[in-house]
């Protein structure tokens, strides 16, 4: 059974009445994909950085995000922090999902409290001097 890309298909899906249906719209899809998959990877990375952006932008209160520590805007090196930690045991309980995964969960939540930017050196010193105050991630 081949899988099928994005969540598009899912309502022309549970349409189909016979797994002999079912199996024809699975080839012809994965036969689609193949003949565009060029054009389908540079959609779906602009999308994924348009979702980065808009969370982003949102947590900064700025257009241009920025780490909230030192005012890095590289957005290829900016994350979301979990401002009282608890960073590991979120991804744990979520099922370890993370980038642009996590995003759409922010946005899908309506963009919940208790998160900020900022860049990866900001993020990790945030974690080492939490660790070297005895606690654990
Ligand atoms: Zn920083």
């Amino acid at each position: 059974m081949l899988t099928r890309g994005w969540l598009g298909f899912a309502g022309r899906e549970q349409m189909l009445r016979t797994e002999e249906q079912k199996e024809r719209h699975a080839l012809a899809n994965h036969k689609w994909y193949l003949s565009h998959k060029q054009q389908t990877l540079k959609h779906n990375f602009s999308w994924r950085q348009a979702l980065k952006l808009e969370v982003f932008s949102y947590y900064s209160k700025s257009p241009i995000p920025f780490c909230l520590h030192c005012g890095q805007t590289d957005i290829d090196v900016l994350c979301l922090d979990h401002i009282c930690n608890g960073g590991v045991q979120q991804r744990i309980r979520l099922g370890n999902i993370g980038g642009h995964k996590f995003y759409s969960r922010v946005k899908k939540h309506d963009f919940p409290e208790g998160y900020q930017v900022l860049c990866a050196n900001c993020n990790l010193k945030k974690a080492m001097v939490f660790c070297r105050n005895g606690n654990s991630l």
